[in-house]
């Protein structure tokens, strides 16, 4: 038997939560761009090569 145990880096839409003006907004965990809140336009998540860096608070992860 054979399992698959390696840890894909799964794409998800989390809700997160703005830590300057606890706006709260839904983002793609891989954007390919900076995610910058629509109020206030902190950055919520940071681009990379990859999975982007979550700047904000993270109230939920959507699947
Ligand atoms: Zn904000």
């Amino acid at each position: 038997m054979k399992k698959e145990i390696v840890p894909k880096p799964k794409s998800r839409f989390l809700r997160v939560q703005c830590l300057k003006c606890k706006n709260e907004q839904i983002i793609f965990n891989k954007a390919p761009q900076d995610v910058t809140c629509l109020v206030c336009g902190n950055i919520l998540a940071k681009k990379t090569g990859g999975m982007s860096i979550i700047k904000s608070k993270i109230i939920r992860v959507l699947t």
